[in-house]
C-alpha cells in the first residue's frame, strides 16, 4: 500500500515553543443506540449489531499511520476513547484498536487508557473484557439513577441498570468515573441529593457532574423541556454537589471534576493545561504543538465521509495554524478551569507567552476578585468558579482595527 501523503501544515504562526508538551490520543467513536435530546456531541443513532465495526477500526488506524510524521519521537501519556458510545463496539474491537495504536506510539508506563460506556450497554462480561484489552479507566455515563429523570432526558438506560454497571465498573476497574447530571426537569434539591448518595454509595475514585443545558441545534432546543430548575435552582444545587462532594473526601479539582487523591483524570488534566493531543475519528479535534507552530485539526464529522476520507489517508477535514495573539484565551479556557490554576513557566512552555500577554484581563480579573495570586501561581477564586465564563472573556483578543 502506498504511504499516505503527510499533512501538510498550512501556516506558520510567530509562536516560539522551547518545549513540547505532554501528548494525549483521543479517539472518537460517534455511534449511540439512541440520539438524547439534549446532545450535541457528534453522535449517530446505530443499532449495535449494524455498526461497521471493522471498517471502523480500519479508517482509524490509517488516520494513526497519516497522523504519525506529525508526532514523531513523541510518547503518550493517556489515551481517551469517547463518544458518542465506545461500549458499543465489541471488546475484541477495542482490543485490536489499541494493539493498533500500541503498534505504532510509544505509549508512557502506566498510560491512563479511558474508555466510555452506558450503562444501556451493560454486560458483565463485556466490561471485564475492555479490561484484558488494557482499559485501566472506566467512564459511565450515569446522569441519574432517577427512572423518570432518566425518561425526561431521553437516556436508554434505567436506574436499575445504571447500579449494576457501576457495581461492576468497580469490581473490574481499579478507577472508573462516574458522569451525573443535575438541573434536570423537575428534579428537586432531594432528587438531587438521592442521585449523589447512590453515586457515593460505589465510593467513585472520581466523579464529572455536569449542568443539564439546552444546546443549540438539539432536540430541546427545538422543544424545552417542561419544569427545568431556573439558575438560582441550579445554582442551589451546584452548591449542594460541593458540599457533598466534598463530605465524601472527593476534592473538586476542576470546575466539574471531583476525585480522590490519586485519581485525578490525567488525560483531560492535560486538555486543561493546555497540552497536545492527536485527535482520530469522526469529527475528532486535535492540537498539535511544534517548536514555532501550534496547528489545530479537526476531522470530517459525518461517519461515512470520515470512512471514505481516511481510508485514503486524507481525515483531516480542516487544519489552522493557532496565531499568537489567540494564545492568551486558548491557555485560559483550560487553565481556568483547574481549583490550582497555573504557574506562569507553564504559560511561558505551553504558549512562549510571559504574563504580561495576558494583559489587561489578568488585572481585570485579579481586581474584581476572580483570580487569585500567589507568587508564581495564578489561580481562580471561589466567586471566579462561579462567573467562569465571564473570566475566560477577559482573555479574549480585542478585535482587529
Ligand atoms: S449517549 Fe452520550 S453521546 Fe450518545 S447521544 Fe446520548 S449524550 Fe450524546
Amino acid at each position: 500500500m502506498a504511504r499516505p501523503e503527510p499533512i501538510r501544515l498550512q501556516r506558520r504562526g510567530d509562536v516560539r515553543l522551547s518545549a513540547l508538551p505532554p501528548l494525549s490520543l483521543y479517539v472518537h467513536l460517534p455511534w449511540c443506540l439512541r440520539k438524547c435530546p439534549y446532545c450535541d456531541f457528534n453522535s449517530h443513532e446505530r443499532a449495535s449489531g449494524d455498526l461497521p465495526e471493522t471498517q471502523y477500526l480500519d479508517a482509524l488506524r490509517a488516520d494513526l499511520e497519516a497522523s504519525l510524521p506529525l508526532v514523531w519521537g513523541r510518547r503518550v501519556v493517556s489515551v481517551f476513547i469517547g463518544g458518542g458510545t465506545p461500549s458499543l463496539f465489541s471488546p475484541a474491537g477495542i482490543d485490536r484498536l489499541l494493539a493498533d495504536v500500541r503498534a505504532r506510539l510509544p505509549l508512557e508506563p502506566g498510560c491512563e487508557i479511558t474508555l466510555e460506556a452506558n450503562p444501556g450497554t451493560f454486560e458483565r462480561d463485556r466490561f471485564r473484557a475492555f479490561r484484558a484489552a488494557g482499559v485501566t479507566r472506566l467512564s459511565l455515563g450515569v446522569q441519574s439513577f432517577d427512572d423518570a429523570a432518566l425518561r425526561a432526558i431521553g437516556r436508554v438506560h434505567d436506574g436499575a441498570q445504571a447500579r449494576a454497571a457501576l457495581a461492576e465498573a468497580a469490581q473490574a476497574f481499579e478507577t472508573f468515573n462516574v458522569d451525573l447530571m443535575y438541573a434536570l426537569p423537575g428534579q428537586t434539591p432531594a432528587a438531587l441529593q438521592a442521585d449523589l448518595d447512590e453515586a457515593l454509595a460505589f465510593s467513585p475514585p472520581h466523579l464529572s457532574v455536569y449542568h443539564l443545558t439546552i444546546e443549540p441545534n438539539t432536540a430541546f432546543a427545538a422543544r424545552p423541556p417542561a419544569g427545568l430548575p431556573d439558575d438560582d435552582a441550579a445554582s442551589e444545587m451546584l452548591d449542594a454537589i460541593v458540599a457533598r462532594t466534598a463530605a465524601a473526601g472527593l476534592e473538586r479539582y476542576e470546575v466539574s471534576a471531583f476525585a480522590r487523591a490519586g485519581h485525578r483524570c490525567v488525560h483531560n488534566q492535560n486538555y486543561w493545561r493546555f497540552g497536545d493531543y492527536l485527535g482520530l475519528g469522526a469529527g475528532a479535534h486535535g492540537k498539535l504543538s511544534f517548536p514555532d507552530r501550534i496547528v489545530r485539526q479537526v476531522r470530517w464529522r459525518e461517519p461515512a465521509a470520515y470512512l471514505r476520507q481516511a481510508l485514503q489517508g486524507r481525515a483531516v477535514s480542516n487544519e489552522h495554524a493557532v496565531s499568537a495573539d489567540d494564545l492568551p484565551f486558548e491557555f485560559m479556557l483550560g487553565a481556568l478551569r483547574l481549583a490550582e490554576g497555573f504557574d506562569r513557566p507553564l504559560l511561558a512552555e505551553r504558549t512562549g507567552l510571559g504574563l504580561q500577554a495576558l494583559e489587561p484581563g489578568l488585572q481585570q480579573a485579579l481586581d474584581r476578585g476572580w483570580l487569585q495570586q500567589q507568587g508564581q501561581r495564578l489561580r481562580p477564586t471561589a466567586r471566579g468558579f462561579d462567573f467562569l465564563s465571564d473570566v475566560q472573556q477577559l482573555f479574549l483578543a480585542a478585535p482587529k482595527a
